[in-house]
Order: C-alpha cells, then structure tokens, then sequence
C-alpha cells in the first residue's frame, strides 16, 4: 500500500531525513519509534507533502506521490493527524467534521467507510459537544476530533503524529481500542510515537529512528515481546 524508498529530506541547508525506507501493507498496523530530535515529525510532513522530499520515492498504490502536493495525497488515500491536531479552534465541532466530510465526499462512495454517525459511534462524548467551539474542548477531546476529521476524508491509510502526547494516561489508553476499531474498517496504520507501550499494543511491527535515519526494524515476533524489555526502551528512546 504504502513503500517509502530511500528518501532524504530536511529544512533549507538541513538535511534530517537520510535514506529513510519503510512500507506499510493492507490492513497493517506500523509504528515509528525513536527518541526526540529522531525525524519522525519530518518523516510525517514529508509523507504528506509539507516538506518536500529531495530525493528517493514515496509510492502509494503503486503511484508515486512525493511529488503531489498534500491535498492531492489526501485524495490518494493518505490521512493524517499532525501532532498540533490543526483543528480550526475558533470553529464548533460540527463545522470542523463537516468541511472534512465535505472533502471525503469527492472521493466518491467507493472507498467510504466514515460517516458522522460512525465518528459519533467511535467516540460518543463528541455528540454533546457537536455545537461547541473546538477550542474550548480538552486536549484528549481535540485528539479525538481531530482523528475524526482525518477519518471523513475517507483515508485508507491512517498516519498518527504522537497522538498520547498531553493526553491523560486513562485516554492514551483508550487509544488502543479505538486504533484497533479504525483497523477493523480496514484502514492501515502508521503510528509515530515516543510510548512503546502504545505502540506495541496498536502496531503490529515498528521501525526505530535514530538521527534521520532507520536503525531498525523489529518484525511482529519480536515486537510485542520486546517491549517488555526495558532494555528496548533504553536503547532505542534513550530513556
Ligand atoms: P520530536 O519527538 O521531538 O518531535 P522527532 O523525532 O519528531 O522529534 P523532528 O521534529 O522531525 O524529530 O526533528 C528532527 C530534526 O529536525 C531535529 O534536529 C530538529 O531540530 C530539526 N528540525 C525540526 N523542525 C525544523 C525546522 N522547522 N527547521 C530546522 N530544523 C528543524
């Protein structure tokens, strides 16, 4: 579904991403870990197409579309939750879902799967606060929102910017539940995160960073069972 090869990118003089490769398939579930400073806010904005990608290829479906712009990788497919949630704050709830369904729908019927009900039914606390200006909503809820949104455009690939960060440890474990439910539409997903035990419970396999680079790939027999170890997290966050 999703093959990115090779790709370097980085900010004016500076290169940070340095021949990152990685694939997620139909259905699966893939995380990024990596201490902070790795690249993988950068891996995520040259996914989908805020920072250009200077070298190497990203194919989605067989169709290169690094060079798209991010609307257009939008349409391909692509949905993504930015760690800042870009939610228009000053806006309700409703407009916000709305104006990205409105998107979703130019995609026409044959790949939906989210509808406003399905976004209620996923996350039910939204439906009082449907008139509610987005701002004035909590951290966790605003995740949820914002996942929300991401959903309506009708992505069959789901990437997520380290959704726990701020959130209540309560909500971050509520995380797991509903990645799984968005799997179970058969959405893959690419789960960018700092908390190995999040990761491990919703991805099935991970790449770690390290420096703008991949330093390792851990398969689904060893990933689960890894964590475990804290020896993971000290080599591999630094922690
Ligand atoms: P974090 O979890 O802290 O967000 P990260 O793994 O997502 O870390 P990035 O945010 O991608 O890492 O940052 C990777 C490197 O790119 C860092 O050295 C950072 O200083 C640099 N960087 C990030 N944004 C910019 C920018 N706008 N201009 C210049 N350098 C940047």
């Amino acid at each position: 579904m999703l093959s990115v090869e090779t790709i370097t990118a980085g900010y004016g003089a500076i290169t940070v991403l340095r021949d990152v490769s990685l694939t997620v398939g139909a259905n699966e579930g893939v995380a990024v870990i990596g201490p902070n400073g790795a690249g993988k806010s950068t891996l995520v904005r040259a996914l989908c197409g805020l920072n250009p990608v200077r070298s190497g290829r990203i194919v989605k479906d067989n169709r290169e579309i690094h060079g798209l712009p991010a609307h257009r990788r939008t349409a391909a497919g692509i949905g993504v939750v930015l760690e800042n949630r870009r939610l228009f704050g000053e806006l309700t709830v409703r407009t916000n879902l709305d104006l990205a369904a409105r998107e979703g729908d130019k995609r026409g019927s044959a790949g939906r799967r989210f509808s406003l009900d399905s976004i209620l039914a996923l996350f039910p606390f939204i439906e009082q606060r449907l008139d509610a200006p987005v701002e004035l909503l909590s951290g966790g809820e605003q995740q949820m929102v914002a996942i929300g949104r991401a959903l309506l455009l009708q992505p069959d690939l789901l990437v997520l910017d380290e959704p726990s960060t701020g959130l209540a440890p309560k909500i971050v474990k509520s995380l797991v539940g509903i990645i799984a439910r968005i799997r179970g539409e058969g959405v893959s997903v690419l789960l960018i995160e700092q908390n190995v035990q999040l990761a491990s419970e919703a991805a099935d396999r991970a790449y770690v960073m390290k420096l703008g680079r991949v330093v390792d790939e851990i398969g689904p027999e060893n990933w689960r069972g890894a964590v475990k170890d804290e020896s993971l997290t000290r080599a591999y966050l630094g922690a």
